[in-house]
């Protein structure tokens, strides 16, 4: 199910660039599990969500979508490119097709400028976490004094994985 299919949005990242990030699952092997910008309805019901739904309109979501692997790639250290590097990939190729678009309008350039304050800051660096939950992915800042939250949200991954131990443990008791 896509978003505007009605797959609920959950904005848990706590930055603009990780919630953009996690419009997708991701498998471990960082592919895409489960893909919920599969059409420009999609990006729409989700700019609505964050209340940026009158920024241009997007036209090419392939690019948007391969931004978001490098972005992620780029914030998991995975790659060796620089964040300019792949903002400006983008932000250039779009100049090149629409340059009547100023530039503060398109959400890859509210998105980019949320990334670049990220991967600038390296308290913030520091605080990314990705939730281990089974082919979850997902990016978030952990703002907790103790620096011990774990999952995106408790009431997905979180209670998955505290019903998989209670199963194994049920499981243990019956050998
Ligand atoms: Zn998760």
């Amino acid at each position: 199910m896509s978003y505007s299919e009605g797959h609920p949005i959950k904005l848990v990242g706590g930055r603009l660039a990780l919630d953009f990030v996690n419009t997708a699952d991701w498998t471990p092997e960082d592919e895409v599990a489960h893909e919920k910008l599969t059409n420009i309805a999609d990006l729409e019901t989700w700019l609505r969500a964050l209340n940026l739904e009158q920024t241009e309109p997007v036209q090419d979501l392939q690019s948007l979508i391969d931004f978001r692997f490098r972005l992620r790639q780029l914030i998991l250290k995975r790659t060796g490119d620089s964040v300019l590097n792949v903002v400006q990939s983008l932000d250039f190729s779009r100049a090149g097709s629409n340059a009547s678009i100023p530039f503060n309008q398109s959400i890859t350039a509210l998105i980019a400028a949320s990334a670049v304050s990220v991967l600038t800051d390296n308290r913030e660096l520091k605080r990314i976490k990705m939730c281990p939950g089974n082919n979850c992915g997902w990016l978030f800042v952990d703002e907790t004094k103790n620096g011990r939250r774990t999952w995106c949200s408790m009431e997905s991954c979180g209670n998955r994985a505290k019903a998989a131990r209670h199963y194994a443990k049920i499981r243990e008791e019956r050998l």
